[in-house]
């Protein structure tokens, strides 16, 4: 984005404020309102509420990271000197990558520790699992009884009975450090309902499943769907593209919708969804037609000469040749053919097509959750979009788009045990060979299935039950004390899937816990430090502090110190475990927290240099600063390290998909249709639900304690193109009754021309709800019944909207909404994908007027009708289950938690 002439010079007279990024940008700039942070134990400032009095505060200003989204942007807790608790937070200007700024969702970490409703102490089950019941425990009983039943599972040698279930991750390595001590396949993750699509497309590329463009820097700025400019890397990507428009890149984004960063763009091209390899194929063919491609990098990096001997053995094996012959494999891609897929005119395919095709080595492109998560073979969307990367060789340049374990920075532990000696069939049964995480979307019908069952199952900072697809079957797995012996939620507040719980323990929220981050936000690599800020704040203040619970809040605890006691407790000194949790400086003792961090920062490259300039050990640098640079810029790294491929290259061709099973797939290609293509619809009265977008003032299931998130979004009304609600009879405010292939739900309607003709959005976030036994979240929850009407069938419906309530918060009596939205995600059939085994989020719907017994907020659902369904998309993945060599799957691709690598093999 160029500034005119009068811009310029009215910056440069203080006219209008300084925007340029050089003047500006944070680490490298003034940031001149921050404080210095040689004061930030002794911050004095004026008191706004006492304005016109002057009245001065005094703070000590304490860096933590936000916890509400991945990026964990640096905030600084100002803790109020003369109450000893957290005033405000604001952005922390020594995290390189938050560089001081945050989303609304960083300083709304207030709200959440003030929560008058959120949890203060551990909670045990009284009566029937799910009933409502709650009595308070002391951690000590909830600790013993808890490691009692986790002992005894593992006494029968079972491997895959005690499972942590991870919603919100977020520290790096502990969790997979503690169930290796305890010697169990036990992992499960979020994963394959947000990013297994487009891991999968990245993974066949580079084994690198993750992408980081370095949008600040780059000529083209190519999003597929703006999903993550709004949610996972908000504000750290935010920022830096507008860098980069700055220094005039051109925008380029790819979405159905009109997200508010399409509003931005340059080219905003409303694809149908699932079309966009369609698009990407047509723009590969432009690059290699006009010899755009970089043929150094195609020629010495991409294993362009395995396709050859592969489908063209009696061909040259010339590089030419390979040209040609990738030009013949692609003639179908034309922009024509684009343009018809997609449902865009071709003169966009074509105009953006060219500020692509001319790029170069500063192509800069994304694609995360979005299209990739939304389709049957969205995960062909993330490999199609490299494709562009590697013809104009903008991999791991500068303004390209790097692997993101370039720069992202793995801790070195103080002990790390051996890798569990179990598969876990039912994270990863053995028909989904090429699933990139775990099958968790489908867990409930795997256990109806028969496939197995759980003792003790830890939900952390997850809400399944309401964030997931079909969540009435989550409810029947978690009820059925068969299926789970003991579940235990760790969460900072309540949730959907808390309600179904044995065990209720509050864990800390960003200021209150411990965690070590490090995320490719940008083309640096940097390491910071989430810590909890009353227990800096009492170290400060000269006092010690043996437990985090001791400072915080109630009894709300931090996860590193709970599940080191627990460790300490499951061993009855027979069982091997306790030899992982003792200290690296004392001999046969427990280690404490401050001895784990230390450890660790101390073996930060740079880390310990940097804190000894200023007088400090490496944890006193990060207690006092949050964060640290470790790199600058992380590129080519491929011309020390090459490619961790089969083939030590970019895998154009991949051989794992023929051995597989899937030959059609060997080089990337459009050749299957999404579930919601318009062949797979039923003419005009079916239409595509796009039900994942972000609304960037929310988290899925953990901002609805935020008031100022809440006051600002609270509705999810059905986005509807003006000539479908034409169609429809429908007019802004109406009710709408939604059909998918398991239930349905009722809903308001919003006519905007910011939506495809032919799809219907509905934002991810809203819609939460507690029965009347139910507590916490009042903000945003609805209360509703929930009624079982016979056959399967479970029916819900709200009983009344939020409303305000009394509290020590006088907030909480002021609030003016009453709509809380409705809860779609409950009535989606889970879909995964054959192949990368992600969930597909996009869900064929029918529309009518609702019938005169159903009003808005209502929800059917037909859990035998979800199970059915469910096995007919589990079939595909079996129909085509290979096992190359016996594998169970490739052993050079990923797991997030590896059991040793006989278990790699199916059993004989
Ligand atoms: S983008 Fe927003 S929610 Fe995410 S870590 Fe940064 S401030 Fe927090």
């Amino acid at each position: 984005m160029g500034w005119t002439f009068i811009e310029n010079i009215a910056q440069r007279l203080g006219i209008i404020p300084d925007l340029d990024r050089k003047r500006s940008m944070g680490a490298s700039g003034p940031l001149r309102t921050y404080p210095d942070s040689e004061h930030w134990h002794d911050h004095v400032e004026l008191d706004a509420n006492a304005w016109p009095e002057q009245v001065e505060r005094r703070y000590s200003l304490v860096p933590t990271t936000c916890f509400n989204c991945e990026s964990a942007c640096g905030l600084l807790a100002y803790v109020d000197k003369d109450s000893g608790q957290v005033a405000k937070f604001e952005g922390n200007p020594h995290h390189p990558g938050s560089r001081g700024r945050n989303c609304a969702k960083g300083p709304a970490t207030i709200n959440q520790i003030q929560d008058t409703e959120r949890i203060l102490h551990p909670m045990r089950r009284v009566g029937k699992r799910g009933a409502g019941g709650w009595e308070r425990v002391s951690w000590d009983e909830a600790l013993d009884e808890i490691a009692a039943k986790i002992r005894a599972s593992l006494k029968t040698g079972a491997k895959d009975r005690v499972v942590y279930h991870v919603g919100r991750p977020g520290h790096e390595g502990y969790t997979n450090r503690i169930l290796k001590a305890w010697g169990v396949d036990g992992h499960n993750s979020h994963t394959n309902i947000c990013s297994a699509g487009a891991r999968t497309g990245y993974g066949l590329w580079q084994k690198h499943d993750r992408p980081s463009p370095d949008h600040a820097n780059a000529k083209v700025i190519l999003l597929s769907s703006s999903h993550l400019e709004t949610g996972h890397y908000f504000n750290p990507h935010a920022q830096r593209i507008l860098e980069g428009m700055m220094d005039g890149a051109k925008l380029i984004v790819i979405d159905p919708r009109l997200s508010n960063t399409a509003a931005m763009a340059d080219h905003w091209l409303p694809t149908w969804p699932g079309s966009e390899p369609a698009l990407f194929l047509a723009w590969a063919r432009m690059i290699l037609e006009r010899d755009l491609y970089d043929r150094d990098f195609m020629e010495n990096w991409v294993n362009w000469d395995m396709w050859l001997d592969a489908a063209h053995p009696d061909e040259p094996r010339t590089f030419e040749r390979f040209i040609e012959l990738l030009l013949d494999e692609y003639a179908e891609y034309t922009p024509e053919f684009a343009a018809e897929e997609c449902r865009i005119p071709i003169e966009q395919v074509i105009e953006a097509g060219e500020a692509v095709a001319n790029a170069g080595s500063r192509l800069c492109t994304h694609v995360w959750r979005s299209a990739a998560i939304g389709n049957l073979g969205g995960w062909q969307v993330a490999r199609t979009l490299h494709l562009l990367n590697v013809l104009t060789g903008s991999v791991g340049t500068e303004g390209g788009t790097s692997p993101n374990s370039w720069s992202k920075f793995k801790p070195e532990l103080f002990d790390e045990p051996p890798d569990p000696d179990g598969w876990n069939e039912l994270h990863f049964p053995s028909e989904y060979t090429l699933s990139h995480y775990e099958m968790s979307h489908i867990l409930p019908h795997l256990v109806k299935d028969g496939r197995g069952t759980m003792d003790v199952y830890f939900t952390r900072v997850f809400n399944p039950v309401w964030t997931y697809p079909d969540g009435f079957s989550w409810i029947g797995m978690l009820e059925n004390e068969d299926s789970i012996g003991c579940h235990i939620a760790l969460t900072p507040t309540w949730n959907e899937t808390a309600f179904f719980a044995d065990y209720v323990l509050p864990m800390g929220h960003a200021s209150e816990r411990h965690d070590i981050n490090s995320y490719a936000t940008s083309a640096g690599k940097w390491v910071a430090f989430r810590q909890p800020v009353l227990r800096e704040y009492a170290r400060r203040e000269g006092r010690e502090v043996e437990f985090t619970h001791e400072v915080n809040p109630g009894e709300v605890w931090e996860e590193d110190e709970f599940w080191n006691e627990l460790s300490w407790r499951i061993d009855d000194g027979t069982m091997g475990i306790r030899e992982h949790f003792e200290s690296p400086y004392r001999e046969g003792e427990r280690i404490t927290i401050d001895e784990y961090y230390q450890y660790t920062f101390e073996r930060v490259p740079g880390l310990p240099e940097a804190a000894a300039e200023e007088g400090l050990d490496a944890l006193g640098y990060m207690r006092k600063h949050g964060a640290f640079l470790i790199e600058d810029a992380t590129y080519s790294k491929h011309e020390e390290e090459g490619w961790p491929t089969p083939s030590g290259k970019q895998e154009l061709y991949s051989q794992t998909m023929v051995e597989f099973g899937y030959p059609e797939h060997a080089i990337p290609h459009y050749r299957i249709r999404s579930h919601v293509h318009p062949d797979n619809l039923q003419g005009e009265d079916e239409y595509c639900l796009l039900p994942n977008f972000r609304l960037p003032q929310h988290i899925h299931s953990r901002s609805a304690n935020a008031k100022w998130l809440v006051e600002i979004a609270h509705r999810n009304p059905i986005w509807i193109h003006p000539k479908d609600a034409a169609k429809l009879g429908v007019d802004e405010g109406d009710l709408l009754k939604i059909e998918t292939e398991i239930g349905w739900f009722v809903d308001k309607v919003w006519v905007t021309e910011g939506i495809k003709p032919g799809v219907v959005g509905c934002s991810h976030h809203i819609g939460r709800w507690r029965r009347s036994q139910d507590r916490g979240n009042r903000f945003l929850t609805n209360e509703v019944t929930m009624e079982d009407v016979g056959e399967g069938r479970m029916r819900m419906r709200t009983v009344s909207g939020v409303e305000p309530w009394k509290s020590d918060d006088p907030d909480t009596n002021r609030i003016w909404w009453r709509d809380g939205g409705v809860h779609q995600n409950i009535t989606h059939a889970v879909q995964p994908d054959p192949i990368s085994g992600a969930h597909c989020w996009l869900q064929k719907v029918r529309l009518s007027r609702p019938g005169p017994d159903e009003r808005y907020g209502d929800v059917e659902v037909d859990t035998n009708k979800s199970f059915e369904y469910y096995k007919r998309w589990n079939e595909m993945a079996k129909q085509r289950e290979t096992h190359p060599r016996g594998e169970r799957r490739p052993l050079w691709m990923k797991r997030p938690l590896s059991p040793r690598k006989e278990h790699w093999f199916m059993p004989e």
